[in-house]
């Protein structure tokens, strides 16, 4: 593996260098062969999907293959303009003078993905790597292995390996990889392994994305609309068995109304998936009997719904854990997994600072139409971003950027925004040579000098 490793890199590298990525209608074509492949193999992502994680065809269009192709489509309607060279404004004391902004591509790419959205936390970076004029080395996740065998037949099928190139495997490939020379890596993954990617990129001092996890919290105040707020926890929630980076991930409940939103919550997981969630065609399984154990090892205390569990098919059922302690087991690590832990409290301040008395998540919720509490949990908690009264939609927009901060990573992506992670912002300044502003020259007087502050403090 290592030599063929080596003679991707070294010929993407090659390909880069002939400047070929730079033309926009090169990308546009990349990005238009995308979608193609996209649609030619549909199916067989489907498949791969179901078999890795039971996905279901809605499921897995909507979150996975549907979401990448309406966003090839976004960066296909928009890339002219996001690659054309911006203006900027021009300090007088520069006059006369042009400052323009050029984004240009780093080079070499490699993106790093996991496996929970193997297709959609693959491409998604990706489609700014290209969109951006860089050539893309693709590493799904090994523990997804059916799909990343399905996006590795997708992509040697449609593209010069020169341009992009899926390399399969786990720790050793991945290893192998970042002892290469990248000139952007971007990882989605757990923070451990997140913290691994960082120190192998600083070798090189190669510019970095890390787009990672942690526990997401949803607070639940008392001024709601009960049935949709439980649908939209139980939506966002049990969506692929909890194995969602912005999963909500424990619920801080207003007291006054915590028993009476858990028995909707009851009512609407019942609508969802039956009274027998594990014959729902829509529930998803988990990933690997290593993650079925360690998720039910977390099921403890007052299980008030749910609860079983099935080892052969990875099965756990949606699960409703009531009054669970800031030490139970459930709250020391990200569940990623279908298990609802429920807090209660009797003032927002105290949930407040039991968020901010943990590491800062990707995602936050708040569920509250007083508008007082809205700006508040803005104004006092630091989260990759917010979504009020709804769960996940916000990071599935185009036109918003997606990524954490401090624990939860840095840097982000989705339209625009991956565009600008994958392009070094060149800025250009243009000169003419009449008016030459002399007093900037040594030898210095005290008139230069005098000069000098006028301008810094008047013409710039
Ligand atoms: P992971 O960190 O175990 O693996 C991610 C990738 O890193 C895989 O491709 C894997 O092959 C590679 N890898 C694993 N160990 C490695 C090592 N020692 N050296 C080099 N490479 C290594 O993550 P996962 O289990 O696939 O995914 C779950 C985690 O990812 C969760 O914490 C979740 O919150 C997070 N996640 C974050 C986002 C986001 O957008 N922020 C999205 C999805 C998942």
């Amino acid at each position: 593996m290592e030599h063929i490793i080596q003679s991707i890199v070294e010929n993407q590298k090659v390909f880069f260098a002939s400047g070929k990525t730079k033309s926009i209608s090169f990308r546009i074509e990349q990005l238009q062969l995308l979608k193609k492949a996209f649609l030619k193999h549909q199916k067989n992502l489907e498949a791969a999907l179901k078999l890795d994680l039971n996905k279901g065809e809605t499921e897995a269009y909507s979150t996975e293959i549907g979401v990448t192709i309406a966003e090839i489509e976004h960066n296909l309607k928009h890339i002219k303009e996001w690659a054309a060279p911006k203006h900027i404004t021009t300090p007088l004391f520069f006059m006369p003078g042009k400052s323009e902004l050029y984004y240009e591509p780093y080079g070499v790419s490699l993106v790093i993905a996991p496996w929970n959205y193997p297709v959609k936390n693959l491409f998604g970076p990706v489609l700014g790597a290209i969109t951006a004029g860089n050539t893309c080395v693709l590493k799904p996740s090994e523990v997804s292995e059916n799909t990343s065998i399905a996006i590795k037949n997708m992509v040697d099928e449609f593209f010069d390996p020169n341009f992009m190139a899926v390399v399969e495997g786990g720790v050793q490939e991945t290893s192998q990889l970042l002892s290469h020379r990248f000139d952007y890596i971007f990882f989605t993954g757990g923070t451990e392994i997140g913290k691994i990617i960082y120190a192998q990129a600083a070798k090189h001092l190669t510019p970095i994305t890390l787009e990672l996890g942690g526990k997401s919290p949803t607070i639940i105040d008392k001024d709601i609309d009960l049935t949709v707020t439980a649908r939209r926890l139980c939506w966002g929630k049990f969506l692929n068995a909890g194995q969602t980076c912005v999963a909500p991930d424990y619920f801080l409940v207003h007291n006054d109304i915590k028993d009476q939103l858990i028995e909707k919550i009851k009512s609407v997981l019942i609508e969802f998936y039956g009274k027998d969630p594990s014959q729902s065609a829509d529930y998803g399984r988990i990933i690997s009997n290593k993650h079925f154990h360690r998720i039910k090892k977390l099921i403890d205390g007052e299980v008030v719904f749910g609860g079983e569990t099935n080892e052969e098919q990875r099965y756990i059922a949606p699960t409703l854990i009531n009054n669970v302690s800031a030490d139970a087991k459930v709250m020391q690590e990200e569940i990623f997994g279908p298990l609802m832990p429920f807090i209660g409290y009797d003032s927002i301040e105290e949930a407040i600072t039991f968020i901010n008395n943990r590491e800062n998540p990707l995602a936050l919720y708040l569920f509250s139409r007083n508008r007082s509490v809205q700006k508040k949990i803005i104004n006092e908690i630091s989260s990759g971003g917010i979504c009020i009264n709804e769960t996940i939609m916000h990071m599935a927009s185009s036109y918003m950027p997606f990524g954490g901060v401090g624990n939860s990573g840095f840097g982000s992506y989705n339209g625009w925004f991956g565009f600008e992670t994958f392009s070094h912002k060149k800025p250009v300044m243009k000169r003419s040579f009449w008016f030459d502003v002399k007093q900037k020259y040594v030898p210095y007087t005290k008139a230069k000098t005098a000069f000098i502050k006028f301008a810094l403090k008047r013409l710039m």
